[in-house]
């Protein structure tokens, strides 16, 4: 009888099944991405709010794989369980550093390319010194590079998080932490922590015009930044009420699809130029 109560459950199940081998199957062809040249980033533009002006680009990863696209969504925690995003992450940071010298032939040498660095990779050993590397390489200068870090990554070891960012900061490189309020935030990593940045989460930017809730915790986030010297930067803005509301409320910067989505490097250049930075 109870089995007979469980049968309604089984196409949910199954569904299940055929995710998680979908997963296992992906996880194996991960492996050989880098080599075989499927990833590509794509870059999108993070705006100060007061002038519009682009102060720097998020790279964000794509796996293009039989010919379609896989999210980072669903790729990057694979990575990150294999440990692959090591690799990965060396070959994003050489990406930037790659794009940020081109970034100075359009005398946009200013912009700082900002990317998503794992808690894996963090942690590791040798993050500082392949930023290092690359910076060297492509000669940049301090500032050229950012880095952003979610919360769960100071979470995991706090101590040697600490270490490592302040190993960055004297690599020259600013530190944004990403996605802000919608995991296990402590204040405390907010006070001790080395950080330039508090990323506000879309979740909480989404009408934030019209949503009191929404409003008042942009507000207190805003507030609790700018206490601790820290900049803002709002994250999946979509709309132009929204952007009025960040500029009346003092937020410092911004990104989302109203201003700009994330696109191939030429095509963002094209954009950027054409629109007078
Ligand atoms: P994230 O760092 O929070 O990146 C922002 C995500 O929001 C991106 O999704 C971006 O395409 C999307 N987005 C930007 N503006 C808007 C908007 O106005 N509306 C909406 N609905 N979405 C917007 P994406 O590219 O799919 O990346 C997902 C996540 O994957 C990122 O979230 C980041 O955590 C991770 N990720 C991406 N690239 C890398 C990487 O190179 N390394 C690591 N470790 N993680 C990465
Ligand atoms: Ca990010
Ligand atoms: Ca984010
Ligand atoms: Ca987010």
């Amino acid at each position: 009888q109870a089995r007979r109560e469980q049968l309604p459950l089984l196409p949910y199940d199954g569904g299940m099944a055929e995710q998680a081998t979908e997963r296992i199957a992906l996880a194996r062809q991960l492996r050989s991405a880098l080599d075989q040249g499927e990833f590509e980033l794509h870059y999108q533009p993070i705006r100060r709010v007061a002038d519009g002006r682009v102060v720097a680009l998020e790279a964000l990863l794509r796996w293009r794989h039989e010919g379609r696209m896989v999210s980072p969504a669903v790729f990057v925690p694979l990575a990150e369980a294999s440990g692959l995003i090591v690799p990965i992450g060396c070959w994003v940071l050489e990406q930037a550093a790659r794009c940020h010298a081109r970034l100075g032939e359009r005398a946009l040498g200013g912009v700082s390319i900002a990317v998503n660095v794992s808690a894996v990779q963090l942690l590791g050993d040798t993050l500082t010194s392949v930023v290092r590397q690359v910076q060297r390489e492509y000669a940049l200068s301090p500032g050229a590079l950012h880095v952003e870090l979610t919360e769960s990554v100071v979470l995991r070891q706090p101590q040697t998080a600490r270490a490592r960012m302040l190993e960055l900061r004297e690599a020259g490189v600013s530190i944004s932490i990403d996605d802000f309020g919608t995991g296990f935030s402590s204040m405390a990593y907010l006070r001790d922590l080395p950080l330039d940045y508090l990323k506000i989460d879309r979740s909480f930017v989404q009408g934030v015009h019209a949503d009191e809730r929404n409003a008042s915790i942009c507000r207190a986030l805003i507030a609790l930044a700018h206490g601790l010297g820290l900049g803002t930067i709002a994250e999946g803005v979509e709309q132009p009420e929204e952007l009025d509301w960040l500029r009346a409320n003092g937020c410092d910067q911004a990104q989302g699809y109203l201003l700009g989505r994330p696109a191939p490097l030429a095509e963002v250049l094209d954009a950027i130029s054409s629109a007078g930075a």
